[in-house]
This record gives structure tokens, C-alpha cells and sequence, in this order.
């Protein structure tokens, strides 16, 4: 998860190498094949420029997921999480409100049929509303961040437990292989002691 898009952009994804493994993958935003093999023999008739220039496809590091680079930009414009998954990838800016000059024009168009008062009251009610909409939103994405943070907390701890689990198991056969090893090994010194006599 990164602080904005443009960082997102900068370390949160990485390009892919051309494979045969990803020959018929397509990118999940535009549905054209993401083609990341690099033979133009490979190209179905009717392509005149390889259709790997088309896209440069990157990995989302944190989820895995690929699709084509412009395509996956474009989507992040008005999107902040993973086309294939909905991973939150980053936290969104907040959305602008009105500009002081788009106010203006407002409030100029309408002051003359409605009186200035009633067009500011409406104006600022107009704002208030904008407010509470985008802290709501922020407040919804947070909590989807929170509760996805919390998902990769509890599968960390899955796998630590499993993990530990698999030790403690091994730690407790270990004698066993220690006794089998020694008797091997005494099989084998007399073995070659009977080789001496
Ligand atoms: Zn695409
Ligand atoms: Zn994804």
C-alpha cells in the first residue's frame, strides 16, 4: 500500500520479461492479449506492428496481478485498487471540489433569478454536502484498508504457526534419525572390521 498513486507507480510495480508462459494471457482492463513473447511469428495475421508494443505489461507487486501499463494507468486515474483483485493499492487523493472561479460563475448566473442570499446559502449548503461525501468516501476506503491489512496480518500468522508446527514436529522425529544414523554407522564399523579379520 502506498501514500499516493505517484509512488504507487514508482515501486509498487515491476516490469515483465518476455515468456512463453505468458504468450496467451490477456490484460484483464482492455481484453487484448498482454502477448509478452517476443517472435513476431508468434503474431496472429493482420498485425502489422507486433502487438507487444501495444502494451508493456507490469506486475503489481503486492497482489501479483498483470496487466498492460497504459491500460492499468488509465484505470488508476479514477480508481485507487487492482482491476483483477480490488487490492487497495494506494490511499486516493481527495477528490477537488468546485474551483473559486466555477463558484463565481455560479453564483453570477443564478444571483439575478434568485437573489444573492438564497444562492449563497445554496452555494455553501452545496459545499457542506461535498465535505461530508468525501469523508465519508475517505473514511470507507480506510476502513477497507484497515480490514485488508488486518486479512495479510492473520495469514502471516497462519503461515508462522504453520511453520512452527513443522518444526516442532521435526525437532521431536530428530532423535529417532539420530539413533538409526548411529546404528548405521556402528552396522558399518563392523562392517569393516569383519573386512579386516
Ligand atoms: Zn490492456
Ligand atoms: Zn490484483
Amino acid at each position: 500500500m502506498y501514500l499516493c498513486m505517484e509512488e504507487f507507480f514508482a515501486r509498487g510495480i515491476e516490469t515483465i520479461a518476455a515468456s512463453e508462459d505468458n504468450e496467451l494471457r490477456d490484460c484483464i482492463i482492455c481484453q487484448d492479449p498482454l502477448h509478452m513473447i517476443p517472435s513476431p511469428n508468434s503474431l496472429p495475421d493482420g498485425f502489422a506492428t507486433p502487438i507487444r508494443l501495444c502494451h508493456h505489461p507490469v506486475r503489481i507487486k503486492s497482489c501479483g496481478h498483470t496487466h498492460g501499463l497504459e491500460c492499468l494507468s488509465a484505470w488508476l486515474k479514477t480508481g485507487y485498487s487492482c482491476p483483477t483483485c480490488n487490492r487497495i493499492l494506494f490511499v486516493p487523493e481527495a477528490l477537488p471540489g468546485p474551483s473559486e472561479e466555477e463558484i463565481n460563475d455560479v453564483f453570477y448566473e443564478l444571483k439575478n433569478e434568485y437573489g444573492e442570499r438564497p444562492v449563497t446559502i445554496a452555494i455553501i449548503n452545496y459545499l457542506n454536502h461535498h465535505d461530508q461525501l468525501e469523508n465519508q468516501r475517505r473514511q470507507s476506503i480506510m476502513a477497507a484498508i484497515a480490514v485488508q491489512e488486518q486479512k495479510i496480518q492473520e495469514k502471516e500468522r497462519k503461515r508462522v504457526r504453520e511453520m512452527e508446527i513443522k518444526w516442532e514436529d521435526n525437532v521431536e522425529e530428530e532423535p529417532d534419525w539420530d539413533t538409526s544414523d548411529n546404528e548405521d554407522a556402528e552396522d558399518a564399523e563392523d562392517a569393516d572390521m569383519d573386512g579386516e579379520l
